[in-house]
């Protein structure tokens, strides 16, 4: 099956943590995190829409200014999601330079920020030398971004500050069976696409639609019955990204709610299972630990990164530790380079 999502690291597994996802079948792409990004194509960086930001130590959000440099002629808001702080950190860095020239350009940035359960959310645009207006915003579900074939949730993770953990999940998707099409002499067209588009919003089961076969000859079906005839739908693709977290009862349960059942994990992995204590103390996983996590998930592959420096004359070490503590797992399960 070919996926409608693209995810790849930005940067190697002692590097800063940055998830690019690319979509398939359009020209955008959204980020997990924000480290470096000095290594994204002009052309990669123009498609980014949204940026999901875990947390705003140093190593996953210095790469807002490259960002923010690259996307000053962007007609098209640029989305910004965070735990609490974030509107102000977003501020701080556009304090940091002088915007006398900027109200010719486009550029608004949409900063929303989750913080216990509540949500706030600005705008900065260029045309205002990026002062600060309210955004308008309902109540915090849990759902960043709720489109026609996806969504992204998050769940607050402790790392002793509050720490964004995030699932995209794209929606069941709805195939037209060819064979069934040709069998029954319809005429392919925009008929399908609203075919899908009623079966996605739910519409009731006994709504008619009616198309034409190739002599002309009207068929007016319900949507059961067209479902039923002529759709396969399979399950959509699911990809969840933790970093920098402890492995308490709390923050397990969160992470589950977010993996399950993904088909990829990007968990960190930062420290070894014989610097348990060391990971305890900063908030962090180990290799042994994001593999645990990913086995009670059930996720197909599990991608360790975010490695601490620490093990780079060691470069496979944490790799084995996660593959070993994820080998009890059926065979279909994997743990994978970054891809
Ligand atoms: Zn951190
Ligand atoms: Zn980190």
């Amino acid at each position: 099956m070919v996926e409608s999502f693209v995810p790849r690291l930005v940067n190697g597994p002692f590097e800063d943590p940055v998830l690019y996802i690319g979509f398939r079948y359009k020209r955008r792409a959204m980020l997990f995190d924000l480290g470096k990004i000095d290594w994204l194509g002009l052309s990669e960086i123009h498609k980014i829409s949204d940026v999901f930001i875990s947390h705003t130590h140093i190593d996953h959000f210095i790469g807002f200014d490259h960002l923010l440099r690259c996307s000053l002629n962007r007609e098209e808001d640029l989305r910004i999601y965070g735990p609490k702080g974030i509107i102000q950190n977003v501020q701080g860095k556009l304090a940091g330079y002088t915007w006398n020239l900027i109200q010719g350009y486009p550029l608004k940035i949409v900063v929303r920020e989750i913080d216990a359960g509540q949500q706030t959310a600005v705008r900065f645009s260029a045309v205002k030398k990026f002062d600060s207006e309210p955004v308008a915003i309902g109540d915090f579900s849990g759902v960043l971004l709720d489109e026609p074939s996806f969504a992204v949730e998050t769940r607050i993770l402790d790392h002793s500050i509050s720490c964004l953990g995030f699932a995209l999940k794209e929606k069941n998707r709805l195939n037209v069976r060819r064979e069934r099409l040709e069998a029954m002499e319809l005429k392919s067209g925009p008929w399908l696409d609203q075919l899908k588009k009623m079966l996605r919003e739910r519409a009731p089961e006994t709504t008619r639609l009616e198309c034409f076969t190739k002599n002309g000859a009207s068929l007016n079906l319900t949507l059961r019955e067209w479902r039923e005839n002529l759709i396969l739908e399979t399950r959509g693709q699911k990809i969840a990204y933790v970093v920098d977290c402890v492995f308490s009862d709390a923050n397990i349960e969160q992470i589950l709610a977010l993996a399950r059942e993904a088909d990829l994990f990007f968990c960190e992995a930062a420290f070894s299972k014989e610097d348990q204590a060391r990971a305890t103390e900063r908030y962090h996983l180990t290799a042994q630990q994001a593999a645990e996590l990913a086995r009670m998930a059930q996720v197909k592959k599990l991608i360790p990164f975010h490695f601490s420096l620490r093990y780079e004359a060691e470069p496979n070490r944490l790799f084995q530790e996660a593959m070993e503590a994820f080998s009890q797992t059926p065979p279909s399960r994997t743990v994978g380079r970054i891809p």
